[in-house]
């Protein structure tokens, strides 16, 4: 048992606050859609939040964090869930898989992702004009859980490096729900950390890295 396993359940009135908020489903365990929320791709570690918010957009994931620091919940982030660490029990998961927009900008070989894009996605839009991420070797991973953990690829890593290394700034929720736009000159610290530190330092709603030719 953990300190998580503690924390009493949201309430219904609780959940309707935020569901005011937010533009998303707010879910609480039992409800419709609760389960599709929480529904991962690897089943060694089965979620079971206090509560679901499926995010739409950067306020959604604002509007999540900042209920559950009110509250004293722990944060889980997932979109494919390929790789969850933790059960979420007690605590709120923000769910990204709605947050689908990508921007090609093919002069600079750049591509900027929303936090539930998975590769594949950004692959088939590069592609229309010559271009190619610095994805892994699976298609339907997330682009932000896989770049945020380093991302090293068979393909693009020995002549490319870590994914990590070609992001030019990211767009992140912090714990005081604050939503940063981060680049190595605006806050190096946090930028760097994000990079490598997953979920550790915020909810990472977009990030832009360079394509390859
Ligand atoms: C079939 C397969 C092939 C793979 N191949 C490679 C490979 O070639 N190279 C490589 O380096 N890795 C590889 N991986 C590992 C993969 O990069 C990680 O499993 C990655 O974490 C998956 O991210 P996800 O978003 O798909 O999963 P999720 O389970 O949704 O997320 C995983 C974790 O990432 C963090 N996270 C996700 N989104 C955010 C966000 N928006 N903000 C903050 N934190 C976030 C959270 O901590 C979350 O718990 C592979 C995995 C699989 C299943």
């Amino acid at each position: 048992m953990t300190f998580d396993d503690l924390l009493p359940p949201v309430s219904p009135a609780e959940a309707a606050e935020l569901a005011l908020l937010a533009t998303g489903p707010v879910l609480l365990p039992g409800e419709e859609g609760y389960d599709a929320e929480c529904l991962i791709y690897n089943l060694n570690v089965p979620l079971e939040p206090a509560l679901a918010v499926g995010a739409v957009d950067a306020a959604d994931v604002q509007a999540a964090v900042r209920f559950a620091a009110r509250q004293g919940r722990p944060v889980s982030v997932k979109t494919t869930g390929h790789q969850q660490v933790h059960p979420a029990r007690g605590g709120v998961l923000i769910n990204t898989r709605r947050m689908k927009g990508i921007t090609i900008d093919a002069d600079r070989r750049r591509a900027r992702v929303e936090a539930g894009v998975i590769w594949q996605e950004v692959m088939d839009r590069a592609a229309e004009v010559g271009l190619a991420p610095m994805s892994g070797s699976a298609p339907l991973v997330g682009v932000a859980g896989y770049t945020l953990g380093g991302g090293l690829s068979p393909v693009f890593g020995r002549s490319q490096g870590y994914a990590a290394d070609h992001v030019h700034s990211l767009e992140v929720v912090t714990a005081d729900g604050e939503l940063r736009h981060v680049t190595p000159d605006s806050d190096s610290e946090l930028f760097w950390s994000l990079l490598g530190g997953k979920g550790n330092f915020g909810v990472v709603t977009a990030l832009e890295s360079t394509c390859s030719r």
